[in-house]
């Protein structure tokens, strides 16, 4: 019996509708799908869809259907980011209640040379200045955590980042506090994504705290990276997926989780019970060796 007071795994798969899922998209997806089940937990799908502009209309869909073509289907309806804008508010109002977020007049000139926020409107913004965004104080903000694969992580956010933004200057919800707020709602107990996403988690982890929510354990998985070490994009002409080849796909994804499947299994659904009932989640760390 399962301890009641223990929550479920629970794992989820979070793309930005920005084009068609990918090699690399995919591999996040099996090794977040895998690692759920092998916890005998639950799997789902949010689609981050806050940010309108880079949205490519479709492929919220169309992402979701190809998942399935892999037979990852989620154990809850799709989670939708558009859909949720009433919990974003709620946490932003609860911050700016306890002044731990402020408004701030800057543009992207007033950070400094290595991208950072000095802090010009921590204190107030200048008499007359037109608000452009809110941000989240993390001043002496020291965030540490343990990466189930990338290690022990110690980050101090005023020398990383500084205070940084929760609502853009255009009225868009940021991702970090979007990715932080839901992660939290509904529990999700171990995030597994791409290591391009690793210097977020210092800043997600913060806005939780300061929330006072729960955070769930990190896995960051090396990203797939074409012959120049550049990450695979979404256009990339060597990606099978473009081409419509689920079954190399499939093999090249599990390959690079340090998963090569068997020659012999030539079938997605054969793939899948292969990797499900193969799966070490000890394996994908030496692929940061
Ligand atoms: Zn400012």
């Amino acid at each position: 019996m399962s301890d009641p007071c223990r929550p479920v795994y629970t794992g989820r798969f979070a793309p930005s509708p920005t084009g068609e899922l990918h090699l690399g998209s995919l591999a996040t997806a099996l090794a977040s799908y895998l690692q759920a089940r092998y916890h005998h937990g639950r799997w789902l799908i949010r689609i981050d869809d806050i940010d309108p502009q880079r949205e490519r209309p479709g492929s919220a869909a169309s992402i979701v259907a190809t998942l399935e073509q892999f037979g990852l289907f989620p154990d809850a309806p799709v989670i939708y980011q558009s859909q949720r804008a009433a919990l974003y508010h709620s946490a932003i109002t609860q911050l700016l209640d306890q002044d731990l977020a402020y408004p701030c007049a800057c543009s992207r000139a007033d950070l400094d040379r290595n991208g950072r926020y000095p802090g010009h409107c921590r204190a107030g913004m200048p008499p007359g200045a037109q608000q452009r965004s809110l941000r989240v104080r993390c001043e002496q903000a020291q965030i540490s955590f343990m990466d189930a694969l990338a290690g022990a992580q110690h980050i101090h956010l005023q020398q990383h980042t500084g205070d940084f933004v929760i609502r853009r200057a255009d009225a868009c919800f940021a991702y970090q506090l979007c990715c932080a707020v839901d992660d939290a709602a509904p529990t999700i107990t171990e995030v597994v994504r791409g290591m391009d996403l690793l210097d977020s988690t210092a800043q997600q982890i913060h806005i939780r705290r300061l929330l006072q929510l729960h955070s769930p354990r990190y896995a960051h998985i090396p990203v797939i990276v074409d012959e120049h070490g550049k990450k695979l994009s979404k256009r990339d002409q060597a990606d099978p997926l473009l081409h419509g080849d689920h079954i190399t796909a499939m093999r090249q994804a599990l390959t690079h989780l340090q998963h090569p499947p068997p020659a012999a299994i030539t079938s997605i659904d054969g793939l899948l019970t292969w990797a499900l009932s193969h799966w070490q989640p000890a394996r994908l760390s030496s692929a940061w060796a």
